[in-house]
């Protein structure tokens, strides 16, 4: 059995011994309640009957025998006496005068009133309850009548009850205990299952799922549980994939690279060759650089959630980040024009936004024929600072818009890769403008161009 169901027993046995126990404790209390007060109030009545037949004067000898003839047919032991004394000779057990009637008592009974008293009689291993009725003429104790009963025990009152209560208890318990085990075999069910499914994934199964029976806690455990799996798994293999294709991008540059400095050094190209071989290598071993440093980006992109933001004024970040790109502009001459409003204060983190607008430049120019023109533009629409992007380059097909922000997504492989594009570009600045708070938006035409509309918060006053 599982600790788990080792508590709910522990809890279930603790629960039925304090019923039982608040049941003892009730039975006792009833018996106090309802047994020994009813003798209590029969007594009474049956002594105040009896003491009628003293019509005062002295105690007669008739008037005791006439007394103690009820004992043959009434409830209780009754005696008279004259003498209280005299009292230890008629009751079958001890009784101490001093203490049976004290002096409070004695001014009790002279003023008429009757005693009533319980003592435990050792002789008789249980209580006695007696009850003294006074015989007074003109403020004289002239005797006493005196009843005594022995209280039955609460185990005798229920001795025929009692096996039967046993009997009702045990088959009771038993089919308590067969329903309990069985209530409890299922709620632990699925808690087994999710122990089962926990291990499974722990050895790397990320295909483990539990099936959901409930809709109560364990029902919403299993549900969440069923999620983090699925969630794990995507991941999983989105890492997989991930690895695959790095491995396939690299594989590509390193294979030229290796290739033709194996010619060169064996010397199976020369001249005019030669130099062209060697841009190759040059060309590839580029590519290699930006690819690893555009993982290393994406790599600290995604492990960085919090970006450190400050005011910025986003004129002269774009201003930044042109300069930055204008060689690679200039070799194609190309030409980028920038309008923007120069009060727009945006609260961002310079480099990061920086990267943003120089991935988005790279693009543009890298996916534009030579002479053409790129222009930014940046400007306020409600509370967003709106950045364009637009170029007159080769376009997306449509169909392939909703992807070009996944990790590795070429439109034109061959092209993107002979232009020394990655596929990261883009899946890098969606994943910094989502930092932002801001968002990204990509709309294009074949053949016509390309507007990239980045909305970035801009700075509350
Ligand atoms: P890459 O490094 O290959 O440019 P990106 O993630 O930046 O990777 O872009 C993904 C793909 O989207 C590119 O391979 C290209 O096909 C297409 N693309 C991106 N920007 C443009 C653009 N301005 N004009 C045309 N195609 C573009």
């Amino acid at each position: 059995m599982t600790t788990f169901a080792r508590k709910i027993w522990a809890l279930i046995i603790v629960f039925l011994v304090i019923t039982i126990a608040f049941m003892y404790l009730l039975t006792d209390f009833l018996y106090e309640q309802l047994y020994v007060e009813d003798t209590e109030a029969s007594m009474i009545e049956y002594g105040e009957r009896l003491a009628t037949k003293y019509k005062g004067g002295e105690v007669t000898d008739e008037l005791i025998a006439e007394i103690e003839e009820h004992n043959s047919y009434g409830n209780f032991s009754v005696f008279a006496v004259r003498n209280p004394r005299e009292l230890s000779a008629c009751v079958p057990f001890a009784i101490d005068y001093e203490t049976l009637i004290g002096p409070d008592e004695r001014q009790q009974l002279l003023a008429g009133q009757a005693i009533i008293k319980i003592g435990y009689e050792e002789r008789f291993e249980r209580q006695i309850i007696s009850v003294i009725f006074p015989f007074t003429d003109e403020n004289r104790l002239e005797g006493i009548l005196y009843l005594y009963y022995p209280l039955a025990k609460i185990s005798e009152l229920a001795k025929e009850e009692v096996l039967f209560l046993i009997a009702c208890v045990v088959v009771f318990a038993v089919v308590i205990g067969y329903f309990v085990f069985k209530a409890l075999r299922h709620i632990m069910r699925p808690l087994h299952e999710l122990q089962q499914a926990v291990q499974q994934m722990s050895t790397g199964d990320y295909t483990a799922r539990v099936s959901v029976t409930s809709k109560d806690e364990i029902g919403q455990l299993s549900n969440a549980f069923n999620d983090m799996a699925q969630a794990i798994q995507q991941e999983d293999e989105e890492k997989k994939t991930f690895l695959a294709t790095v491995s396939h991008e690299l594989r590509t540059p390193i294979s030229y690279v290796k290739g033709y400095s194996e010619s060169i050094q064996n010397g199976f190209i020369e001249g005019e060759q030669k130099e062209e071989a060697i841009r190759l290598i040059a060309r590839e071993a580029n590519r290699m650089e930006r690819l690893t440093n555009e993982l290393m980006q994406l790599v600290h992109v995604e492990a960085e959630q919090a970006v450190e933001m400050y005011p910025i004024v986003l004129a002269e970040t774009l201003r930044d980040a042109i300069q930055i790109i204008h060689v690679k502009a200039k070799e194609k001459r190309i030409e980028i024009l920038l309008e923007a409003d120069e009060e727009l204060i945006v609260e961002a983190d310079e480099e990061k936004l920086k990267q943003i607008l120089i991935n988005l430049l790279e693009n543009a120019i890298r996916y534009s024929d030579e002479k053409k023109t790129v222009r930014v533009e940046a400007r306020a629409y409600e509370k967003m600072a709106v950045m364009k992007v637009i170029d007159k380059g080769i376009g997306i097909p449509k169909e392939d818009l909703p992807k070009i922000t996944e990790r590795f997504y070429r439109v034109n492989k061959a092209r993107s890769r002979a232009d020394g594009g990655s596929g990261l570009g883009l899946s890098i600045v969606d994943k910094l403008v989502k930092q932002h708070q801001g968002t990204l938006h990509i709309e294009s035409e074949v053949g016509e161009g390309t507007v990239v509309t980045v909305q970035i918060p801009l700075m509350e006053e």
